[in-house]
């Protein structure tokens, strides 16, 4: 039998995993709380049978920044954080988390 896959659901599954490599895991851990408070819907995906919380990429993205900062990370992994959102960062200085607006 003679499998078809898709390459894009397959690079999409590289890219998940390059990006998990570059984001530590108290990041990750991080980015899944803000996620869930945060949440403006769910989305479902058929191929994995998950469902997970969609939020404000950009208010995800300065969240994400903010916490590397805090964290002392080295600016090239930083940058190569940033690189993994392709928005803005929050909305003209702030970001809301769990409905607090907070500066970035
Ligand atoms: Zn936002």
């Amino acid at each position: 039998m003679i499998l078809k896959t898709n390459s894009s659901d397959a690079e999409n599954r590289l890219k998940i995993i390059v990006v998990e490599s570059i984001i530590p895991e108290f990041l990750l851990t991080e980015i899944q709380a803000f996620k869930a408070r945060n949440s403006l819907a769910k989305s479902y995906s058929i191929q994995n049978k998950e469902i997970t919380d969609v939020c404000c990429s950009q208010c995800l993205k300065a969240f994400v920044l903010n916490q590397a900062k805090s964290q002392d990370l080295n600016k090239k992994t930083i940058k190569s954080i940033e690189k993994q959102f392709d928005c803005e960062i929050g909305h003209d200085g702030y970001y809301i988390d769990n409905e607090e607006l907070i500066k970035t």
